[in-house]
């Protein structure tokens, strides 16, 4: 053994003792702490997979997803930390729409180095999809265009149609 041998986990009755010792370190960093990337906490309760889809995190991402945990602020939220991405201020407001009162840390080396709340832009290009069949923004070659007219709750109306969306049929493309 070398210098300074690190702390012996015995876990016996783990089938899979023998391999998870190899790298007991590495294996409880990533359930614990986050080292470079973003948190997102206070999402609305049930958002978290929907957040990850308009953020297009891949599928192989290392993602730790809370779903539905206790806050004394909303009764419910969830939590989101995404390992080695840092959000730009345009996807953390995009999060916003779906979760306004999101909050958010960008993390390097287990350091917070931004807080950011994000803001309600006034009018928001692309990104959602307007509900009316007949909205010329059907075409794929049209950019939507959406005025933010109501925060809370969230309604937005379509440029193009004046159509006017609720929150909750709001869909992300
Ligand atoms: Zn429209």
């Amino acid at each position: 053994m070398g210098r300074g041998s690190a702390p012996k986990r015995v876990q016996a009755d783990d089938p899979r003792a023998g391999a998870a010792a190899v790298k007991p370190a590495n294996a409880k960093m990533q359930v614990s702490a986050l080292r470079s990337g973003t948190v997102i906490d206070h999402l609305g309760p049930r958002t978290a997979f929907k957040a990850l889809k308009i953020l297009g995190v891949a599928a192989d991402a290392t993602v730790l997803i809370g779903v539905n945990l206790d806050s004394g602020k909303l009764g419910k939220k969830d939590i989101l930390k995404i390992e080695g991405r840092e959000l730009t201020d345009d996807e953390m407001n995009k999060v916003a729409l779906l979760s306004p009162q999101a909050t958010f840390s960008i993390i390097r080396d287990f350091t917070v180095v931004k807080k950011f709340r994000p803001t309600l832009p006034a009018t928001v290009e692309g990104l959602i999809r307007c509900v009316n069949p007949a909205c010329v923004t059907q075409d794929p070659r049209v950019t939507g265009r959406f005025l933010v007219v109501g925060k809370e709750p969230l309604k937005l109306r379509c440029y193009f149609c004046e159509r006017s969306l609720r929150e909750n049929e709001i869909e992300f493309l």
